[in-house]
């Protein structure tokens, strides 16, 4: 079946943008989806973020990618049709998919809601189905996924403005918690976590946001002075500090519970680890082409931890999103028409987005 033409697998006509080649240059791209299965919730897609992930892959940085290659993993719209089997899922639910539409259900991971580290977890894109086809993500018009893998978005969170809590929101959400970099303060007992969040792009902003609402202090490392005054003002940072600059750095030397490092690309880990305080830990969430040098001598003097942290599973994905409803959380987003997607690839590059480029799918995508 994976052999027919994208536009003949599947029964359902469907539209989206899709890179052809390591230019990464994204057109119009005509596919199908396969028909609502007993267990599968379709929806009209709205809106879909860009993640710096979606650029890696379809320029083929990690070296996995398969073309044509159609990206998106922040995928946000309302439901058009569910499976005779579907339990939490009616049409007109406003509902979300993020990177994973499948997984073993059997591994300790999947037994432990860690979906996301299941050796078999499927890609919402560039993986091959159960049936043989390839998975297409969310730059495209409708979407069709296991309802295990979908996400309720409450109503009270506006769906451009959500679309990015589905990876970058739940990416930092999770190493957060789960590292212990969660716990504000108390009046009797030790002071609150004081995390660093190094780069401040859509993962970086979200990192800021979660941790706020934790209550813990938060400082900002980046390479781009002029996002000091938004860090501060509107996202709530305590501090923002230009990474480039040694005497600043020189400062807070020491001063870290914890840090979340969201660089897209190589860097030296040596003045990240300087940072931490003893038994601190750095969490690397950004995904670098290229392996980071890691010197040891640093690390040893203080027990200091590095470790990397994936995306976050289901039942984490759904708690998150609750939270944020809860908590008033939204990405800061600029939202822009389907054909301004190759243009906004380029500012991505540039670190050109406060924070992150959602797509307006809904009204953008022309069934041409
Ligand atoms: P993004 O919006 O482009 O943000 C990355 C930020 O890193 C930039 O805004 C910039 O912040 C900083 N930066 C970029 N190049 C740099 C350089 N050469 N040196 C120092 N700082 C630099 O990207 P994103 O969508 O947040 O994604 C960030 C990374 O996380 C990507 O590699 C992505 O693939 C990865 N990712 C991983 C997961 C996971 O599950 N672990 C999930 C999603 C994404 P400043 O302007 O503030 O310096
Ligand atoms: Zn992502
Ligand atoms: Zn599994």
């Amino acid at each position: 079946m994976a052999k027919l033409p994208a536009e003949q697998q599947h029964p359902v006509e469907a539209l989206g943008w899709a890179a052809r080649d390591t230019t990464g240059v994204l057109s119009p791209f005509k596919f199908s989806r396969r028909a609502t299965g007993e267990k599968d919730v379709t929806f009209k897609v709205l809106y879909c973020g860009i993640c710096h992930s979606d650029l890696h892959k379809i320029k083929n940085e990690w070296g996995d990618t398969n073309y044509p290659c159609l990206p998106g993993h922040e995928i946000v719209g309302v439901v058009t049709e569910v499976g005779s089997k579907v339990q939490k899922f009616k049409v007109g639910d406003k509902v979300g998919v993020g990177s994973m539409v499948g997984c073993c259900h059997s591994c300790d991971n999947c037994a432990n809601d860690l979906e996301n580290y299941c050796p078999k977890m499927l890609l919402v894109y560039n993986s091959i189905y159960y049936d043989g086809t390839p998975t297409y993500g969310g730059f495209s018009n409708i979407m069709v996924a296991d309802e295990h893998f979908v996400i309720r978005i409450p109503d009270s969170l506006p769906l451009d403005a959500c679309a990015p809590l589905l990876c970058a929101g739940i990416t930092t959400y999770s190493p957060l918690k789960h590292f212990g970099l969660d716990l504000p303060g108390s009046l009797y007992d030790q002071p609150g976590m004081h995390v660093g969040v190094v780069g401040l792009g859509g993962l970086g902003h979200a990192a800021v946001k979660f941790a706020k609402a934790f209550g813990v202090k938060v400082t900002v490392f980046s390479t781009s002075p002029d996002k000091k005054k938004e860090a501060i003002e509107r996202l709530g940072a305590d501090s923002f500090l230009d990474s480039r600059d040694p005497t600043q750095m020189q400062v807070v030397m020491g001063t870290m519970d914890g840090i979340i490092d969201t660089i897209s690309a190589p860097h030296p880990l040596l003045p990240l680890i300087g940072l931490l305080k003893s038994h601190g830990k750095l969490i690397l969430v950004g995904a670098p082409e290229k392996p980071l040098e890691l010197p040891v001598f640093p690390l040893l003097m203080g027990r200091k931890i590095v470790a990397g942290s994936c995306i976050g599973g289901i039942k984490e994905i759904q708690e998150m999103i609750d939270f944020a409803a809860k908590h008033n959380i939204t990405a800061g987003i600029e939202v822009i028409p389907m054909d301004y997607v190759n243009t906004a690839m380029e500012r991505l590059v540039k670190a050109d987005v406060r924070y992150r480029f959602v797509i307006d799918i809904g009204n953008t995508l022309k069934i041409a």
